[in-house]
């Protein structure tokens, strides 16, 4: 992000995002963390590309994202929601949109990995059943699930987690966040999360407040900086 200031049209009128110089590093997992409002979301929207920013740059490997395709940013992207969209058709369908010729077996494997596995078995057709209109016959935990197991599927180089694991109960987040974990490894990871566990584990954290950077760093160097504690009690 070079520069970039960002506010919604048809929104309050307040800039979300002020002059924000932000970078990525490709292969590294970085955490967004401050407080609700603050802008989190907003930045994993324009590195997507469902909206431009209204003044400054995003860049992706140098290149303004206005001269990428959407085909191309839709390849080489995945994104895991805190509320999941899932599209008309069966489970199978939904989690193999992560990649076009996935196999059967790869798209079974992928719900073991999200640990999604035990509930379509359970499922009357299991993977041929129908997930409703927007998911309307699966929980949020379910919906969110079969989202991770598309985004293990499309094995993409640039990984934005928002939330990823907020509908689950706390004994498959735990599972699922390591198998998020195992993913984000070598890819440019994009994380959002209120919990300090998974923060604690990403190469760079980035506290953003009011659209704005508060605080950057390591973990580590981070740990040391007590001004960061005291804010992370925000954060939980
Ligand atoms: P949370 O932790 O609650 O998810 P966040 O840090 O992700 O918060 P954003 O969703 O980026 O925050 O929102 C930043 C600001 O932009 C908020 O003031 C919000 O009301 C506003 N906003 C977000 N989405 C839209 C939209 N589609 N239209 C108008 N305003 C929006
Ligand atoms: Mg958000």
């Amino acid at each position: 992000f070079r520069n970039v200031s960002f506010n919604y049209e048809g929104g309050n009128g307040e800039t979300v995002l002020k002059s924000l110089d932000l970078e990525f590093a490709a292969g590294k997992s970085t955490a967004l963390v401050g407080p609700s409002g603050s802008g989190k979301s907003t930045i994993l929207n324009l590195t997507m590309r469902l909206y431009d920013p209204t003044d400054g740059q995003v860049e992706i490997d140098g290149m303004d994202i206005r001269d990428v395709t959407f085909a191309s940013l839709r390849e080489n992207m995945a994104f895991v929601g805190q509320d999941t969209f899932l599209f008309a058709g069966s489970v199978k369908h939904n989690i193999g949109l992560g990649r076009a010729d996935a196999t059967d077996d790869e798209i079974i494997a992928a719900a073991k990995a999200a640990n999604a596995h035990d509930f379509i078995s359970k499922l009357p057709e299991g993977y041929e059943s129908d997930v409703g209109e927007n998911g309307g016959n699966l929980s949020g935990g379910q919906r969110q699930r079969l989202s991770i197991a598309r985004a293990i599927l499309r094995d993409a180089p640039i990984l934005l987690l928002d939330e990823a694991t907020s509908a689950l109960d706390a004994e498959s987040e735990a599972e699922i966040q390591k198998a998020l974990h195992d993913l984000s490894q070598g890819r440019t990871t994009i994380l959002i999360a209120h919990r300090l566990s998974s923060v604690m584990r990403a190469d760079q954290i980035i506290v953003v407040k009011d659209g704005e950077i508060l605080e950057q760093g390591t973990p580590a160097e981070l740990l040391k900086n007590e001004n960061f504690f005291k804010r992370s009690y925000d954060l939980q």
